[in-house]
C-alpha cells in the first residue's frame, strides 16, 4: 500500500472504479483554472480556443492549430474522468513547454469532465460515465463534444489520455482496423524508461495481446456502451491509443510517464507519415 505522502498534493485516498456510487478521491483540482491556462498558453502558441459548450458555468474548449503543408493531423483528449488528473496537467505541461509545433495540425480536448473534476470523481456532477456515453448519448458534455468532433476533418491518429486506479503499471488500448504499423511498442519503450509497464496478463477484464498493449478480440463496434475511443475508431481515425497511467504512483511521474507516450507516439506517427509512400491521409468513414 502507498502512503498518502506519495499521492503529492493531490490526492487522499483511493477507491475502485468499480464502485457504483460517485466517490470523491481527487483533490484538490480547479477546472477553470487549468482551462483558463490552456487557453491563455493556447493563444499564446498560436492555437484557435473554441468554447464549444458549457456545463454548470464551465466553459467546455477545444485547441486547434493547423500547420501548412502535408501533415499529420493528430488528435488529443484528457480529462474525461474527474479522478484523473495526470492527462490536463500533462497536456498542459507539453503546451507550455512548445511541444505543439509545426509538425503536425494538432487537435485538443483538455478538460472533457470539469463538473467531475472539480470534485474529483470518475463520474460528471450527473453522475454520468462520460467515457460511456458515446453510443446512446446522456450527457451534455459528450453531445457537445461530439458535436465538436463532427466540425473536424478525420484525423491519422487520436490519443485518448487516462489513469488507472487499479494497475500496477502503464499499459494502453489499441484500436487498428486498417492495420496500420503500430505505435504500441514504441510507446511503451518509451514509457519504461520512467514506469514500469503492468505485465499482468488480463488488464482491467481483458486479455493483454503483449505486455502492457490490450487489442479488441472482437469487433468493439458491437460494444453495448461506447468509450470515446471506440466512437473515435467509428467515425473519425485510422488508428487510436488510450493511454493509461497507475493512479497509485506519484503525480510526478504518471505525468512524465504521459509525456513520454504522447511524444514517442506523435514522433513515430510524423515519422511514418513522411515516407511519402507511407502518407495517405485518412477517409472520411
Ligand atoms: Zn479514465
Amino acid at each position: 500500500m502507498i502512503g498518502k505522502k506519495d499521492y503529492g498534493l493531490y490526492f487522499v485516498e483511493t477507491v475502485s472504479k468499480k464502485q457504483r456510487v460517485s466517490t470523491v478521491k481527487a483533490a484538490p483540482f480547479d477546472p477553470a483554472e487549468v482551462t483558463a491556462r490552456f487557453s491563455a498558453s493556447g493563444r499564446a502558441a498560436g492555437f484557435r480556443v473554441e468554447h464549444y459548450g458549457e456545463i454548470n458555468g464551465f466553459p467546455l474548449i477545444a485547441l486547434t492549430k493547423r500547420a501548412t503543408g502535408l501533415r499529420p493531423r493528430i488528435y488529443l483528449s484528457a480529462g474525461m474522468h474527474g479522478d484523473e488528473p495526470a492527462p490536463p496537467l500533462t497536456l498542459l505541461a507539453l503546451l507550455e513547454a512548445g511541444f505543439f509545433d509545426d509538425r503536425a495540425t494538432w487537435f485538443i480536448c483538455p478538460v472533457l469532465n470539469p463538473t467531475g473534476l472539480v470534485r474529483g470523481t470518475r463520474e460528471n456532477a450527473n453522475g454520468l460515465d462520460l467515457n460511456r456515453d458515446f453510443l446512446d448519448v446522456r450527457a451534455k458534455e459528450t453531445r457537445a463534444h461530439i458535436g465538436w468532433l463532427q466540425r473536424q476533418p478525420p484525423f491519422h491518429l487520436t490519443l485518448c489520455i487516462h489513469e488507472d486506479w487499479e494497475s500496477t503499471g502503464y499499459y494502453l488500448y489499441e484500436l487498428n482496423p486498417y492495420q496500420r504499423p503500430s505505435l504500441a511498442d514504441h510507446i511503451l519503450a518509451a514509457v519504461h524508461e520512467y514506469c514500469p509497464i503492468d505485465e499482468a496478463p488480463v488488464i482491467d477484464g481483458r486479455t493483454t495481446a503483449a505486455p502492457g498493449i490490450i487489442r479488441p478480440i472482437d469487433d468493439p463496434l458491437l460494444r453495448e456502451t461506447w468509450p470515446e475511443a471506440i466512437y473515435l475508431r467509428a467515425h473519425h481515425t485510422t488508428i487510436s491509443y488510450t493511454l493509461e497511467s497507475p493512479s497509485a504512483f506519484p503525480l510526478e511521474k504518471r505525468i512524465t510517464a504521459h509525456r513520454a507516450a504522447i511524444t514517442s507516439a506523435t514522433m513515430r506517427l510524423i515519422h511514418d507519415l513522411s515516407k511519402k509512400s507511407a502518407y495517405l491521409p485518412p477517409s472520411q468513414p
